[in-house]
């Protein structure tokens, strides 16, 4: 079952709020203009909801206007204090210079404050009020702006971190000035004692879906005697400041959620909100011993908890989390979707790993206590998978140790080769970027470090390479310049074997391994095809081209994959075929020879024909491993064969994957669709045209009555047969 702890993105609709909607729709479905009976109904109820936000917000007087959410009660209130501020410049009454909005204000602010002042030719300075580190806002530097200021911006809770600004802080810091004043009050209703009239507050916006009641509604406060620009001129609906048919609906939910707020049933009071906060810290602290909390307590609201850990990315804790069917969101869910660091936390002055890595737990006040307590058992599981898989800072892990790994960050790729039985390991192509990840993991297995190997005299590879060897003590200590162990013919890892690709220049070195199956790879660092063009690399990869043909022949089967030390194309491998040269060209590839192939990502009614059509299906799992740990699978019938592989390990798994029989769908799976995606795009370079991947990965899959189950799938992919 999903745990759903992301309610500063969005919540569900309270049952009230459903019932209320739906009676709306179907049986006072009036419109609030019509002056016949069924309007008038429609009328009463939404002249009650008003009524009722006016109590939630403490707006005796004024106008509150419904409005579509805060993103529009944020455009209409800077359109309208902007038309104001040019008036007022025009009527020679004074021109402000200035506009102010805080530094950790939601984008909606900022970016309606640009869009107004260049639409409206106004040519304000925009200026960002400064952050103290625990996010509340530098009320010296207000005071001193705020007498050239037009329009201050400060929202009332922020949320990223649910820090609570000082409302009547800053309301003092801007007595005097002429400036207009909104205040983006979304993350704070429901959950502070608003007291708008007493404030000097012009404008204040709200968005019914971040407390219970559906998306698409949204209340605007407008001070009695404030400006307003209508936003949308039409039918004078809202005393002519918003036209458009009122959104009944939406109106009727969130009456219903604002009588929940007034009962005092629905909601939990603040000490128990508080003590939920405590709960959920405590079971972070124990899955994350290193966590650091990014917000002070004493100034948020109880229902937002905003963390780092140190060495785990919030992309990893994201997909660590929605494994364990705990959904949160990694900053702000505006910016989930790019891996960018949190403006929030910059602007706190936080370190930049922290601002990077930040992760946003965050529960509605109507969350009954079951789900906090189910939620603290998952986040210790998801603590226990991040130990057991040597993440983080984890002492010694208890998973099975691959024999090829790959480590990416960026473009940049490292790999280790590791004998599981025998304890030992050996990289190549070491990179600063990605050395702690390295040491940590070959530390926390236990392993003992035999080499550090380098394709290339390149300092960065060179110098991690250092940094490794002063770490972890290599065995061999006498090397040659890139790192291969003096008088050493071959290096035995357990029933693998690395050994150097003869015939290429001083200053480049290629590494071939073998396994017991013949199964053959070559680090070929920049030598890959298409890795460079310039003249004296050229040299370079004529030399290896040849060498690597002469491999290429004594190789059986598919030959060696090539495994590049950058891969910027997200290849994973590449073969001879993939062109060293005209000297090399092979026959292409039969995806290049015109072979009409689907796509490679599949819908949800693509996958289950696919399903239902093929019993030869390969399902393939690339999430990694502390993902499988917390293992959402799938209830899948028929008997497609299931395959774990971590992305990580992909390139370990190719020889497999690509000596399937040719007709043979590979389906790849993740959490998202996204490295699946990257998978199998991958595979069908590599000549695997029947590679797929499900788009959406597991939240999209078809049968999605996912079941948790511990390891079920098979650790690594059986022989091909
Ligand atoms: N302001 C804040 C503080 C928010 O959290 C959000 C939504 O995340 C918005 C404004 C925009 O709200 P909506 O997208 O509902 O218009």
């Amino acid at each position: 079952m999903e745990i759903y702890l992301d309610a500063n993105a969005t919540t569900p609709v309270l049952a009230e709020a459903r019932t209320a909607a739906l009676a709306a729709m179907a049986e006072d479905y009036g419109n609030p203009s019509s002056v016949h009976g069924t309007g008038l109904k429609a009328r009463a109820l939404m002249d009650a909801v008003r009524a009722q936000a006016r109590r939630a917000i403490g707006a005796a007087d004024g106008q509150v206007l419904f409005v579509s959410g805060a993103t529009e009660g944020i455009q209409t209130a800077v359109l309208s204090a902007m038309t104001a501020l040019r008036e007022r410049s025009a009527s020679g009454a004074g021109a402000a210079a200035t506009v102010l909005y805080g530094a950790t204000e939601h984008k909606a602010v900022p970016e309606a404050i640009r869009h107004w002042n260049h639409l409206l030719r106004l040519g304000q300075q925009v200026l960002e009020i400064p952050v103290d580190h625990r996010g509340r806002h530098d009320l010296d530097w207000l005071r001193a702006h705020a007498p050239g200021a037009g329009l201050v911006c400060t929202m009332a809770v922020n949320n990223e971190t649910g820090v609570i600004s000082d409302l009547p802080g800053i309301a003092q810091a801007l007595r005097g000035s002429r400036a207009f004043w909104m205040v983006d009050g979304v993350q704070a209703l429901g959950k502070l004692d608003l007291r708008l009239h007493e404030l000097a507050v012009d404008y204040a916006t709200f968005s019914g879906h971040k407390l219970y009641a559906p998306k698409g509604i949204g209340l605007l406060y407008v001070r009695q005697g404030a400006p307003v620009t209508p936003l949308l001129a039409g039918g004078g609906q809202e005393d002519a400041l918003r036209s458009g048919t009122e959104n009944m609906p939406g109106i009727a939910a969130l009456g219903a959620v604002l009588s929940a707020l007034a009962s005092g049933q629905v909601f939990q009071p603040a000490h128990t909100l508080v003590h939920y906060r405590e709960r959920l810290a405590q079971a972070l602290r124990d899955a994350f011993p290193d966590i650091v909390f990014n917000a002070p307590t004493d100034v948020s609201v109880p229902t937002t908890l905003n963390f780092s850990v140190p060495g785990l990315s919030s992309r990893l804790l994201l997909d660590l989390f929605d494994a364990a069917e705990i959904r949160v969101s990694g900053g702000s869910a505006c910016s989930a979707a790019k891996a960018q660091p949190s403006h929030v936390l910059e602007a706190m002055g936080l370190p930049a790993w922290q601002a990077a890595a930040a992760v946003r737990l965050s529960f509605g006040p109507a969350t009954p206590a079951e789900v906090i307590e189910a939620a603290c058992e998952r986040i210790r599981a998801c603590g226990e998978s991040v130990r057991a898989n040597c993440l983080g800072a984890s002492p010694a892990g208890d998973g099975p140790v691959p024999r090829l790994t790959r480590f990416v960050a960026d473009a940049a790729c490292s790999y280790v080769v590791a004998d599981p039985a025998g304890g030992r390991c050996v990289v190549v192509d070491p990179r600063p970027e990605l050395n702690e990840s390295l040491m940590q993991w070959i530390r926390c297995r236990g392993l003992e470090l035999a080499a550090v190997l380098a394709t290339h005299a390149r300092s960065e590879v060179a110098s991690a390479a250092a940094a490794l060897r002063a770490a972890l003590a290599p065995a061999w200590s006498a090397t040659e310049a890139l790192g291969w162990p003096v008088g050493v013919e071959s290096i035995a890892l357990g029933d693998q074997c690395l050994t150097r690709l003869p015939g290429l220049p001083r200053d480049a070195a290629a590494y071939v391994l073998r396994d017991e199956r013949q199964r053959c790879w070559a680090f070929v660092g920049d030598m890959a095809p298409a890795a460079t063009s310039d003249r004296g690399a050229r040299a370079e990869r004529d030399a290896a081209a040849a060498a690597l043909q002469a491999l290429h022949a004594s190789v059986g089967g598919g030959g060696a994959l090539l495994l590049p030390a950058d891969d910027p194309d997200e290849r994973f491998a590449s073969t001879l075929a993939d062109g060293f040269g005209p000297a090399l060209a092979q026959p292409p590839a039969a995806a290049d020879a015109g072979e009409a192939v689907d796509p490679v990502a599949l819908s949800p009614s693509a996958v289950a024909a696919l399903l239902e059509t093929r019993s030869d299906l390969v399902l393939v799992d690339v999430r990694e491993p502390y993902e499988q740990r917390l293992g959402q699978t799938l209830e899948i019938g028929g008997g497609a064969r299931r395959w774990a592989i971590p992305l990580s390990g992909l390139v370990e798994a190719l020889p497999d994957l690509l000596a399937l029989p040719a007709q043979t769908p590979v389906l790849v799976f993740c959490r998202s669709g996204n490295r699946s995606a990257r998978a199998a795009a991958a595979l069908r370079r590599l000549g695997r045209l029947r590679a797929y991947s499900v788009s959406g990965g597991l939240a999209l899959w078809p049968a999605a009555a996912s079941a948790v189950q511990r390891p079920s799938q098979a650790a690594l992919p059986t022989p091909a047969a």
